[in-house]
């Protein structure tokens, strides 16, 4: 209904269904760019992501949310075993090629990469294990990406039960999203270190909030990138390179501006973590946030929430049968 009024979502619909806004291929693009080298990413949040599956005993994960394979990239560098899906073919595509070109190592040999979306969790293509995963991942903001048109919240649920039995018994789901509480409050994005993304070409991030009947309902990030031309070449429909205008003789110094939209649901982490348990329900054992990866009460104003979401070991036996969605793997 928003989008009929103020255009949020590029019209592309994915394969599997879902209006997929990285079809017309702008964000895609230039993805690996805003996001900086896996490499260049904060030390705090490889270690924060890596310790954390650690301690909690996991080897195998189910990125569901790859793009173009920044999260699924650094696990399997890590000694980590990784099947990642993602609804956008044209983020996967990126993905995809970074296994083509590092196949020769066993690690990239063996990650399976298949589209999927988290509302049919269970016809994604991939081999689930026997007992589950031991955790799913959800990072990047990407959960809020799923739109909530009628205001019940009803796909999220949807998708947080199908995340809950893609794992195993006791295993994690790392999820996490923006400090909307902030940005619903004061109308922009936290600024500040951004533990994800480290891209020096980043010009500005502009915060749309979007209210209806007073209620948010949309928040809207316009990214606008100054990205030196010889890393990302514009080709005419002949494939000859149009060199961007920037004012300079110099290639190398010659940059093109790059402007993508995304807009996302937002979440009060209240809200999300009460959705969260309501999802699991009985196998619900705990949450526990993190801000910026850190203590919550060590960062005045994190810019992300992370929860750490385990399944229960046992779920009780005498509560309500979990039968009827329960998954067969
Ligand atoms: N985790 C990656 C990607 C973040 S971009 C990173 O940090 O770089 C968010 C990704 O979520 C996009 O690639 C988008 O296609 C994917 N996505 C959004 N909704 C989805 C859904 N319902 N099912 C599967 N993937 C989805």
């Amino acid at each position: 209904m928003n989008d009929s009024v103020y255009r949020t979502r590029s019209l592309g619909v994915a394969a599997t269904g879902l209006p997929d806004q990285y079809a017309d291929g702008k964000a895609a693009t230039v993805w690996n760019i805003y996001v900086g080298s896996t490499q260049a990413r904060t030390k705090l949040y490889r270690e924060s992501v890596c310790d954390i599956l650690r301690s909690h005993g996991c080897q195998h994960v189910l990125d569901v949310a790859c793009g173009t394979g920044v999260d699924s990239i650094m696990l399997l560098e890590n000694g980590f075993r990784v099947s990642s899906i993602d609804a956008s073919d044209k983020m996967l595509k990126y993905a995809q090629k970074t296994r083509w070109a590092r196949r020769k190592e066993d690690a990239f040999d063996n990650w399976v990469i298949e589209e999927g979306n988290w509302l049919t969790l269970l016809e994604t293509e991939i081999d689930f294990p026997s007992e589950g995963f031991d955790a799913v991942v959800c990072l990047g903001n990407s959960f809020a990406h799923l739109p909530d048109f009628d205001g019940t919240n009803g796909q999220q649920r949807l998708a947080l039960r199908n995340f809950c039995d893609a794992l195993k018994p006791g295993g994690i789901l790392l999820i996490d999203h923006r400090n909307y509480d902030a940005i619903i409050d004061t109308g922009i994005a936290p600024p500040g270190a951004n533990i994800y993304y480290n891209s020096p070409y980043v010009d500005n991030i502009k915060t749309s909030v979007l209210r209806v009947d007073g209620k948010p309902s949309m928040v809207t990030l316009d990214y606008h990138l100054q990205v030196p031309l010889r890393l990302v070449k514009k080709r005419s429909h002949r494939g000859h390179v149009i060199a961007a205008s920037s004012g300079t003789e110099d290639e190398d110094e010659a940059k093109v501006a790059s402007h993508f939209r995304l807009s996302y649901h937002p979440h009060r982490l209240d809200d999300f973590k009460r959705l969260v348990s309501e999802s699991f329900s009985e196998s619900f054992e705990s949450d526990e946030v993190l801000g910026d990866f850190q203590d919550f009460s060590k960062v005045a104003t994190p810019a992300y929430f992370v929860h750490v979401v385990r399944k229960k070991e046992n779920p009780d036996a005498s509560s309500e049968p979990e039968s009827k969605r329960k998954m067969s793997f």
